[in-house]
């Protein structure tokens, strides 16, 4: 066991890593997602203690138990929810939340836009796969309208969620997207998430190769490096997003917001709290 305290040695990835051994299946995109992870909290220089990982429930929030980070396995949908009251507690601790699209944008999807309204100073990652990987593939908000499955036959017929575009409409602070097949790039969106201020939104496009297997190789020829700058007009970014195919990379918005800090109000008193909360 290492002994030197965090404070005075130098973090590496693997100080990121719990004894727990990850349970998703062989080659599934959050194994990447956990190891850009690691390596963004050691870009950091995070000590582990002082960084919180929040998640609610499917395949991609299982990750806090495979950090030495402090870690939340939450109720479904409400990852956001436990995060903004662990921000607030304690705006000290780095919070990354981490949810899936189904987690994320159904079950979650109304905490997703007052997540980005209060624009908390908190990175939200979603690990993107467009099916609900946990409970054996049935198609998420964010599954194509076509994807033609025994679950679904002919597919849904719904559009699908498109969570940019409500992340830029609902205030979020920070927009980007990552792909699993870019470990390092994605470990640099995190690392410049957690960075910047406010309300970090990181969809990480993250196959399931077990109920998706055209994914993986479909997603690879189809993601591209952003070719138009980052912007801070939201503006431009929503036109922008608003034609977005879904497989732009990198930083698509970063704003000027500050983040939300919760204003003690005059009538609650630390002895206030005392003498309600006494027991
Ligand atoms: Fe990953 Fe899909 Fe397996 Fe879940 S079912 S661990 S999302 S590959
Ligand atoms: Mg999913």
């Amino acid at each position: 066991m290492n002994m030197i305290p965090t404070e005075v040695r130098a973090l590496k990835p693997a100080d990121y890593k719990s004894a727990v051994k990850p349970v998703w299946c062989p080659g599934c995109g959050d194994h990447s997602v956990l190891v850009a992870f690691q390596r963004a909290m050691a870009e950091l220089a995070l000590p582990p203690e002082q960084v919180a990982v929040v998640s609610g429930i499917g395949c991609s929030s299982r990750i806090p138990s495979y950090t030495s980070c402090y870690g939340f396995h939450g109720v479904h949908g409400r990852a956001l929810a436990v995060a903004s009251g662990l921000k607030v507690a304690r705006p000290d601790l780095t919070v990354v939340v981490a949810s899936g699209d189904g987690d994320g944008f159904s079950i979650g999807g109304n905490h997703f836009l007052h997540a980005c309204r209060r624009n908390l100073d908190l990175t939200y990652i979603v690990m993107d796969n467009r099916i609900y990987g946990m409970t054996k593939g049935q198609p998420s908000p964010t599954t194509e309208s076509d994807w033609d499955t025994a679950i679904a036959p002919g597919g849904t017929g719904l559009s699908p969620f498109h969570p940019l575009v409500i992340a830029l409409a609902s205030g979020a602070n920070f927009i980007a997207r990552g792909f699993t097949g870019d470990v390092g790039g994605c470990a640099k969106l995190i690392v410049d998430a957690v960075r910047t201020p406010g309300f970090s939104f990181v969809q990480i496009l993250s196959p399931c190769v077990t109920f998706r297997s055209d994914q993986q190789k479909a997603w690879k020829s189809l993601v591209r490096e952003a070719i138009v700058p980052e912007t801070d007009d939201p503006a431009r970014a929503a036109r922008r997003l608003m034609t977005d195919d879904g497989f732009n990379l990198g930083v698509l918005y970063r704003g000027k917001r500050l983040p939300y800090q919760p204003r003690p109000s005059a009538n609650l008193t630390p002895s206030h709290f005392e003498s309600e909360f006494a027991i």
